[in-house]
């Protein structure tokens, strides 16, 4: 049985993948067909367009108009809002020397009622957000627009602040690196422009405050994310951490990494189809327990298990130089989408230890994890939310279900005059690149503008290099510094220009055609625009369209062609090579392949990759949504005591502690005071309430990074987690009254609560953040479709590995069984 999935639509669906993705799209037609995602009736907004016009402000002077805006700050965002567009576009105009397009003030609106906008690339999309941003900002609670990339927060910020200015609205930029005070000052500002990661890294340092005055946010009240699909989709799984700067034990992981390399894929151990999942086969279990001398299913041989499952997942499911580098004594993750090393990220603790172990690195410390939020859940603390992009409707299912955005789609202001041209398929790499390499030096000796979109900065140098042997010179966008990126891609469209980044590099760059001098522009315009080459289809058709979106800026001529090659690593990826092979059989000169076939066949495959992309997403957020409810059950009861003020405690009242002894309490009073007393409750039960709170967070993770295992045992890791979770949870709250009470009445018997008494009861010194790589999380979860192994086991017969997990699950129970006998 072939272990790839059914990917051809032309023949009857065997496998259960593709039965279960054919259930999930006659699912989502259903849904589409109740209550669909996508709005395309724009003309409640065209009426309100209509108004908008009517208010004339051009005879207002510059200080009416301000005087205007501060007078709507008085009256509710629906009733104000016709009034302050006006006023944003007459502000526009004369700050930006520029005349909002319909199609902006159409964005506009559907942002201000909290809808995702797709609006293509060079639109505006930039000033289509200032219209929305005003009119909640009047409210004088704070709007955060976050952008892509801290640079761009910064050009925006200071873009769009002659207009924001002009209206008397406060704008502020919350950097990165910037002081707490200058954080407090930016997000005190009627507008706040940064990035979703700072602003949440901001937020997860507000949680470990000990004074209300220490808090740099404000309470969320609306953000506007640029760039939206990329943010609230592709990044939004990554928690955000906060850690103590604290050294941690060295951890046995070495022998592990060697066993791991012992081992002989297909004999030991196996991998699922998508390269996701590693399983250890008998015989791999048998060289491990003899070698470790120790029984791998034993009952309380969970955190064993799992070490050899992440040292055998470093081993064989990530590659140095491509799925991480080795840099300075460290490992550096290889972001899948861009291509780059990412900083300040890292796998969870398991799997980064292991991958360093393999590496034969000394374990970096890295303290313990004090709090932690996904970017998904962080979003949703904001009231009111909304989101823009080039790219939303392939996402619009999505974006419905996790956030509840509607999506609405804005044609551009000028019809489109892009030509996206059929692939050019051949069959193998090697064809493919001498076909670009001669495409592009032909092109480029006409003089047009040329702009490839490469999947990994690897292949932009080999091409830049095969391009220079061909005598064309071109720029390589491999910066890690997106400022000088930017100034690079905004170059893209010069004559002769030959530019190739990184599907994500330089986004949100605006690419003139001819740069800024119109008799160039004039130039490039007769050579047919832009031409945007990418050197293979992506997984996601969404990505594919931000890259053809670069070309055919408003109205611009422009074209785009993906050049794919049947050994194309999608294609290996999901095992379907020579299948395709057999699709493409009419092969003519050059080596380039009929496309025809092949076409639909990328599209579905990519349609079925998306799916099970969803599904992770889904299923991780299932996950998460229980640690978040806990978060925020947690994060109340700390804010209450936070903004706690011990001076104003009542002599009669509780305090902060119901559960301290009346006794105790009446004889605290009594040597303390009431003042002091409560300070002191105060300050005990926060201290407590953070120090168990990480140890939740650190059972939280290793529960989740292990859970998985339990369905070896025929149990639904889900439900397994929900319960176990819950009832840790309830435990927790037990240990933190147990702790405090512990702790005030040893204070209150010594009779007083000396300086010395009271020092280690407070923050952590120091901390930093960071992003975890929750790749390593999807382990297992692709299997959560069925819900025990008896089902797995009847779709087993199609489905290998499946077959490897129910071996495991029989000898797992059996062992359970002879366990609990003894
Ligand atoms: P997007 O984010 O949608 O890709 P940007 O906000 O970067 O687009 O804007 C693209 C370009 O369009 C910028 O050079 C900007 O100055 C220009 N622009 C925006 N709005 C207008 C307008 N109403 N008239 C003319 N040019 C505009
Ligand atoms: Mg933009």
């Amino acid at each position: 049985m072939s272990r790839s999935i059914s990917f051809s639509s032309s023949r009857a669906p065997h496998s259960a993948r593709a039965l279960s993705h054919l259930i999930r799209a006659s699912r989502s037609f259903f849904r589409r067909s109740i209550a669909d995602p996508v709005e395309s009736d724009l003309s409640q907004y065209e009426a309100l367009l209509v108004k908008i016009r009517a208010c004339r402000c051009s005879q207002l002077t510059d200080g009416d108009l301000r005087e205007r805006a501060a007078a709507l700050r008085a009256r509710p965002a629906p009733e104000r809002e016709v009034e302050a567009f006006a006023l944003v576009r007459e502000a526009a105009r004369r700050s930006l020397d520029v005349e909002p397009f319909d199609g902006q003030l159409i964005a506009g609106l559907a942002l201000a009622r909290g809808r995702m906008v797709e609006l293509p690339t060079g639109e505006g999309k930039t000033l289509a957000a200032v219209f929305p941003t005003c009119l909640h900002a009047l409210d004088g609670r704070g709007v955060h627009v976050l952008t892509f990339n801290d640079y761009l927060a910064r050009r925006d910020a200071a873009w769009m602040g002659a207009v924001f200015e002009r209206l008397g609205i406060s704008v502020g930029c919350a950097r990165e690196g910037l002081s707490s005070v200058e954080k407090r000052a930016a997000y005190a500002c009627d507008v706040t422009y940064a990035t979703a990661k700072e602003a949440g890294f901001d937020f997860l340092r507000d949680r470990l405050a000990w004074r209300v005055e220490d808090l740099v946010h404000r309470p969320f009240h609306c953000a506007l994310v640029d760039e939206a699909d990329s943010i609230l989709i592709d990044e939004a799984r990554i928690p955000l951490v906060i850690a103590e700067l604290e050294g941690q034990a060295e951890e046995k992981t070495r022998d592990l990494a060697d066993l791991a390399k012992a081992l002989v894929r297909g004999q030991d151990f196996d991998t699922d189809a998508e390269h996701r999942n590693v399983f250890l086969l008998e015989p791999g279990i048998e060289r491990v327990e003899s070698a470790l001398g120790r029984d791998l299913y034993a009952a309380d041989g969970q955190a064993l298990l799992q070490a050899v499952h992440s040292a055998l997942h470093a081993e064989a499911l990530l590659s140095r130089d491509v799925d991480y580098v080795v840099r300075d004594g460290r490992v550096e993750i290889v972001d899948e989408w861009t291509g780059r090393v990412v900083e300040k990220r890292h796998w969870p603790d398991g799997l980064q230890a292991a991958v360093e172990a393999k590496e034969g690195i000394a374990r970096r410390s890295r303290g313990r994890i004090l709090g932690s939020i996904t970017l998904q859940h962080f979003f949703r603390l904001y009231p009111i939310l909304a989101g823009m992009t080039a790219t939303a409707h392939s996402a619009a299912d999505e974006l419905s279900e996790f956030y509840g955005l509607e999506t609405v789609i804005v044609p551009p202001h000028v019809p489109s005059r892009r030509v996206d041209e059929p692939d050019a398929v051949f069959v193998d790499r090697q064809a493919k690149r001498q076909a670009l390499v001669r495409g592009i030096a032909d092109v480029h000796a006409t003089g047009r503008p040329v702009l490839v979109g490469t999947s990994s900065v690897r292949e932009s140098e080999e091409l830049a290099s095969d391009l220079a042997a061909s005598g064309v010179v071109c720029v390589v966008l491999n910066a890690k510094n997106d400022e000088r990126e930017a100034a690079v891609v905004a170059e893209a469209g010069l004559p002769g220009a030959v530019t190739i980044s990184t599907n994500m590099a330089g986004r949100g760059t605006d690419i003139r055609l001819g740069g800024a001098d119109e008799r160039e522009r004039a130039r490039v315009v007769a050579l047919g625009g832009l031409l945007v080459l990418g050197t293979c289809r992506h997984e996601s058709l969404r990505i594919d369209r931000q890259l053809r979106g670069r070309a055919g800026r408003q109205g611009d001529p422009g074209s785009t062609r993906f050049f794919v090659s049947l050994d194309d690593e999608i294609f290996e990826h999901y095992s379907l090579t020579q299948e395709l092979r057999g699709h493409g059989a009419s092969v003519s000169g050059q080596d380039e392949v009929s496309s025809r076939v092949l076409q639909r066949e990328i599209e579905h495959l990519q349609r079925v990759i998306e799916g099970q992309n969803f599904d992770i997403r889904r299923r991780l957020t299932q996950y998460s949504a229980l640690a978040e409810l806990q978060r925020r059950i947690t994060q109340e009861r700390r804010d209450a005591l936070l903004a706690m003020d011990p001076s104003k405690a009542d002599e009669e009242g509780p305090g902060a502690l119901p559960a301290l002894d009346p006794e105790l309490h009446a004889r605290g009073r009594e040597c303390l005071g009431v003042v002091r007393l409560a300070a002191l409750e105060r300050r005990v039960t926060l201290f407590h309430l953070d120090r168990s709170w990480a140890d939740h967070l650190a059972w939280l993770q290793d529960t989740r990074e292990s859970i998985h295992l339990v369905r070896l045992g025929g149990m639904a890791p889900l439900d397994e987690f929900r319960k176990q979770a819950t009832a840790e949870f309830l435990d927790l709250q037990r240990r933190i009254e147990q702790d405090v009470v512990a702790e005030m009445s040893a204070l209150i018997d010594k009779g007083s609560a000396a300086d010395a008494d009271l020092a280690h009861l407070k923050g952590p010194s120091s901390t930093w953040t960071y992003l975890i790589n929750d790749e390593a999380f999807t382990l297992g979860v692709s299997f959560g479709q069925t819900k025990n192994i008896g089902t797995a086991a009847a779709t087993a017969l199609y489905w290998g590995p499946l077959m490897i997990l129910t071996l495991l699950a029989d000898r797992w129970k059996r062992r359970r069984r002879r366990v609990s006998a003894r």
